[in-house]
């Protein structure tokens, strides 16, 4: 379980997110708004990288502000814009990540990898640079990494950006197996790409929540 109270963060006096309440149970949840509403912030904040300036949270009962080693290890995050180092193979990128995740043993860190390599369908790609992928590669690995270490909750900024069609439907599916077991946060500017299939949408508009609910009760307010 996600609780957030009141969350509030400033940028030299904007207010990127402005009192923000929010509580999420394990399912698919999707955060809708437009560019500048306060997605990316919240995301952050949620992945215990950007502190926020007040309120509260728990992160399945811990607080991120004073117990965040262990939130980390709970938390699988992919950023919007995302950087790889081109000169590593895949398996290299997620051996490591792996290890700076906590999974010391060499043979459960190679099962890991190996899992999180067939769940994005890029096992064929393993030993190859990181440089040598395309865009929707690149997001696959992206997403594979964070998916090392069977984290509890999966945050994940505008996702199906660098996506063909193609991928964004075996992404979809993947969405609902996870939404099964664990906390998924999917943000998009994009109303279409909210899964239909969502447990429930917030709507962020200048850093206020406007909406948390079913995606059917946010169309009847259209
Ligand atoms: P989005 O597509 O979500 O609107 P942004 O362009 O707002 O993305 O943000 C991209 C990155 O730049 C984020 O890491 C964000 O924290 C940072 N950023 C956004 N606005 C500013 C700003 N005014 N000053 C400095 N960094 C910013
Ligand atoms: P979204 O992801 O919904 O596009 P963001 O969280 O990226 O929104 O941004 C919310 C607001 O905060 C925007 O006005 C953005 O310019 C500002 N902002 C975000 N990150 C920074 C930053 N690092 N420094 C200054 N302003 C920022």
């Amino acid at each position: 379980m996600i609780r957030l109270e009141r969350l509030t963060k400033r940028y030299r006096g904007h207010c990127a997110l402005d009192r923000v309440d929010l509580s999420l149970a394990p399912g698919l949840h999707g955060l809708l708004g437009p560019n500048g509403a306060g997605k990316s912030t919240l995301m952050s904040i949620l992945a215990t990288l950007t502190v926020p300036d007040s309120g509260k949270m728990s992160i399945f009962g811990l607080d991120p502000i004073t117990q965040g080693g262990g939130i980390r290890q709970l938390l699988g995050y992919v950023p919007q814009q995302i950087r790889l180092p081109s000169q590593l193979t895949g398996a290299e990128l997620l051996h490591y990540a792996a290890s700076m995740k906590g999974i010391g043993d060499r043979g459960v860190r190679s099962q890991e990898v190996e899992k999180a390599l067939a769940e994005v369908n890029l096992n064929d790609k393993a030993n190859s640079k990181i440089k040598t992928y395309s865009g929707g590669m690149k997001q696959r690995l992206a997403i594979a990494q964070a998916l090392l270490g069977d984290p509890k909750l999966v945050v994940l900024d505008e996702p199906t950006a660098g996506l063909d069609p193609a991928e964004r439907i075996r992404f979809r599916n993947l969405l609902r197996r996870w939404g099964e077991t664990r906390v998924v946060l999917l943000s998009t500017h994009i109303v279409g790409d909210i899964e239909t299939s969502c447990d429930s949408v917030t709507v962020l508009h200048e850093g206020r929540l406007r909406f948390q609910g079913e995606l059917r009760e946010l169309a009847r307010l259209a």
